[in-house]
């Protein structure tokens, strides 16, 4: 498991479906819509910068889940916390 985060957001892939992905979808969205962080190593992607600096340079633009999800094996989960979109669910049943 590949795990890291952004300034809001965290990553979590289930690298053991990789190996059997075609496409690697992940890192051409990486190189599209972000900063190309992640490369492919062994079959599998990986940082290709330190978790620090992930956490300050990722634009949170969500690319390789909805990429991984489209055309690889639905590997990545991304937690967006929206504690503001709770409170508001919650106000609405009152
Ligand atoms: S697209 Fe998804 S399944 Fe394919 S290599 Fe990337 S994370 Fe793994």
């Amino acid at each position: 498991m590949l795990e890291f985060e952004e300034r809001t957001i965290k990553v979590s892939i289930d690298d053991s479906k990789c190996p059997d992905c075609k496409t690697k979808a992940c890192i051409k969205a990486c190189s599209l819509y972000s900063r190309g962080m992640l490369k492919l190593r062994g079959g599998k992607p990986t940082l290709l910068i330190s978790p620090r600096e992930v956490k300050r340079m990722g634009t949170e633009c969500l690319g390789c889940e909805f990429e991984c999800r489209l055309r690889g094996l639905n590997a990545i989960k991304i937690e967006v916390p929206m504690p503001e979109l709770d409170e508001f669910k919650q106000s609405l049943s009152k």
